[in-house]
């Protein structure tokens, strides 16, 4: 009876061990993921920044052309009045006049513009410095993440290491049919997270299934490799 249970114990903590060993190689073939997604993160907020930062550019730019056609039809202006003061017939005075009028109309246009614009700028720019402060905050977190990421896979692979010689030492204490039986289910499926369980009341702890009076029977016996039929987990209660 009491190498029955020997072989329960033994193998449950192979098991554990290798629970821990799966979870560990998890968190490292994880972590080139995890930080290609913080970097695709960043990439995004950084593009968002630049496209914000287009946008100040692209409203200061329309300022300065409309400030530069501002001043063009100001000096238009100047020099029309400035004729008016060699004329002689009244109606060409009263055209020039006019013309003068209608000059400061298209200025006060253009600058009612700019007005307009200048608003908007405002708006852009306060968007790129909330951009950027949202790009620069991603920057440190991302920068603080990537090392935690290093120091976790470092430490994981140091405790693979450790939890492989375990291992090894723990499978020798297991019999050979046993052992490559639990390898062989443990390995299935691309790779089950356990393959020794616990039956769940007269159910199958893995698939759930019903078993039959028998195989509760030696399940209840702890017989080695008494196996669910539908699944092939090695079952115990
Ligand atoms: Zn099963």
């Amino acid at each position: 009876m009491e190498q029955i249970q020997d072989w329960l114990e033994d193998l449950l903590e192979l098991q554990a061990i290798d629970s821990r060993l799966d979870r560990m190689n998890e968190q490292i073939t994880s972590a080139p993921k995890q930080k290609k997604e913080a970097q695709d993160n960043l990439d995004t907020q950084q593009a968002a920044a630049v496209a914000a930062k287009e946008e100040v550019r692209k409203i200061e730019l329309k300022i300065k052309d409309l400030a530069a056609d501002v001043e063009k039809i100001e000096a238009q202006r100047l020099k029309v009045l400035d004729q008016t003061n060699s004329v002689k017939d009244n109606s060409t005075y009263k055209a020039l006049l006019a013309e003068a009028d209608s000059l400061q109309k298209q200025i006060g246009a253009k600058e009612e513009d700019e007005l307009i614009l200048m608003e908007e700028l405002d708006g852009v720019k306060s968007i790129f410095k909330e951009k950027q402060a949202l790009l620069q905050e991603a920057v440190s977190r991302v920068e603080q993440m990537m090392g935690d990421l290093d120091v976790r896979v470092e430490n994981c692979k140091k405790q693979v290491g450790i939890f492989a010689e375990k291992r090894e030492e723990q499978a020798t204490k297991i019999d050979s049919e046993i052992l490559n039986r639990y390898t062989r289910i443990k390995a299935s499926n691309g790779g089950r997270k356990a393959a020794l369980l616990e039956l769940n009341g007269d159910k199958c702890g893995f698939c759930h299934l019903k078993l039959t009076a028998q195989e509760i029977n030696q399940a209840q016996k702890r017989v080695a490799l008494t196996a669910c039929a539908n699944c092939g987990s090695l079952i115990y209660k």
